[in-house]
């Protein structure tokens, strides 16, 4: 048996519950992991409340890390390897799981299980987003929102590091303080009214090629407002709610701007895209470009409280659940 928290219908954060579930030998190319980390991520929280449906019941939580404890037939593991996932299916929030091996990554050695559960869903959108979504190269510009968030931190760093001039937006004072020293050349308040005004400011009057809006509903207008004719909207998240749905016209007459709405699944659909994204992070990882900053951290019993602060502003960076 092992505890796993399960959801039997969506809702609140209080339809998580934490039960004994037992866990079967691994079938043909299955792997059993005990995870050691396991990382909080926001879209866990759309998972829960619907908005991304799920048949129920159903395992929460996508991403962790830990140490291969038995291997079905025709896995290419062996018992001891330490690996990774954030894209094998559902049920993370677990002490142990049994997922496809095409869906793992080795750890290379240096990057800790705690490290590896707080930056490879994270890190890995940022990876796609940067290289492979806009392409951004060193001198270009963009707008980034929640740039204190988990995903946010990691791409002010991972920017930075290309020469990427990057302004990011923050709820307070001190989120934007952290943005600030994880690369970040500019952010400014997004709860003020004139939010447009001061992100204008920063740039000299000059819009966006390029803004990444993982807020969602709160922030897609003004995205779509602070971008120069032929810019990228790149909405990769629904913090705020999802957005409305809106004309096609908003983009012609803004000057024919291009939206797109893309997830990280399909930007690792192959175990061979998987594995070079999650190496490209790690590799960042190992040389320093990513100092990854783990700023909350829970039990497995804890779940309830953890979905709590993140849908509530309270987190900054990454947040682990820690299985005793
Ligand atoms: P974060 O740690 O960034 O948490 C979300 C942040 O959004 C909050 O801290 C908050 O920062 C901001 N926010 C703004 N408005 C609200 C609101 N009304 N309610 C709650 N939060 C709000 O989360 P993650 O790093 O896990 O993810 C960031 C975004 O990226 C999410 O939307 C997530 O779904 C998306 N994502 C998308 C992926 C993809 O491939 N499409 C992959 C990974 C993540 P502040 O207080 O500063 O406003």
């Amino acid at each position: 048996m092992v505890k796993a928290v399960r959801i039997h219908q969506v809702g609140g954060a209080e339809v998580m519950q934490l039960e004994d579930l037992p866990l079967e030998a691994p079938g043909p190319g299955m792997v059993t992991v005990r995870n050691q980390a396991i990382g909080l991520n926001y879209i866990d929280t759309y998972h829960r409340s619907g908005l991304y449906p799920l048949p129920l019941p159903t395992g929460i939580g996508m991403e962790a890390a830990g140490v291969v404890e038995a291997v079905g037939e025709g896995a290419d593991f062996a018992p001891g390897d330490r690996v990774a996932y954030c894209s094998a299916g559902f049920g993370a929030y677990a002490e142990a799981i049994n997922l496809p091996a095409s869906r793992l990554v080795p750890l290379p050695e240096g990057v800790s299980a705690e490290v590896a559960a707080a930056v490879m869903l994270k890190g890995q959108t940022v990876e796609y987003l940067l290289h492979r979504t806009a392409n951004l190269q060193a001198g270009d510009r963009c707008l980034f929102h929640a740039a204190a968030g988990g995903v946010g931190l990691l791409f002010g760093q991972w920017a930075r590091a290309l020469g990427i001039e990057t302004i990011g937006t923050a709820g307070s004072a001190a989120k934007i303080e952290l943005a600030l020293a994880n690369g970040f050349d500019q952010v400014v308040n997004y709860s003020d009214d004139d939010v447009q005004e001061q992100i204008l400011a920063c740039t000299g009057g000059e819009k966006f090629s390029v803004v990444y809006d993982g807020v969602g509903r709160a922030t897609f207008k003004l995205s779509l407002d602070l971008l120069r004719p032929r810019g990228l909207l790149v909405s990769f998240g629904n913090a705020s709610g999802a957005p409305e749905p809106f004309d096609l016209q908003e983009l012609s007459v803004r000057g024919s701007l291009y939206v797109t709405r893309p997830t990280l699944l399909s930007y690792t659909a192959t175990t061979e895209e998987l594995r070079a994204s999650a190496a490209a992070v790690f590799d960042r990882v190992l040389d320093g470009t990513l100092q990854v900053t783990i700023n909350q951290r829970y039990s497995l019993d804890q779940v309830v409280q953890a979905h709590r602060d993140i849908e509530s502003r309270q987190t900054t960076g990454s947040s682990l659940i820690v299985p005793a």
